[in-house]
């Protein structure tokens, strides 16, 4: 009889990894409302010219995430 393998567990990876991930989509949405703030809440700059702020946003996270692994 081989020991049976336990769960795994639901609860997620504490790891810095893990936590980069799952900041990603908060981060991303706080970038766009804080664009879309510029132009109809402060009248700053359109998002037409903004809105490439959102790739550099996301490319700078996937290369945080690039060096920050999952360690469990
Ligand atoms: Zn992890």
């Amino acid at each position: 009889m081989s020991t049976p393998v336990p769960p795994v567990s639901p609860r997620p990876c504490g790891c810095l990894g893990c936590r980069m991930r799952h900041v990603t989509g908060p981060i991303m949405l706080i970038t766009l409302g804080v664009l879309l703030a510029l132009q109809t809440v402060w009248h700053r700059a359109s998002f037409g010219h903004t809105w490439p702020v959102i790739l550099i946003v996301l490319g700078v996270l996937k290369v945080m995430q690039y060096f920050t692994p999952h360690r469990p």
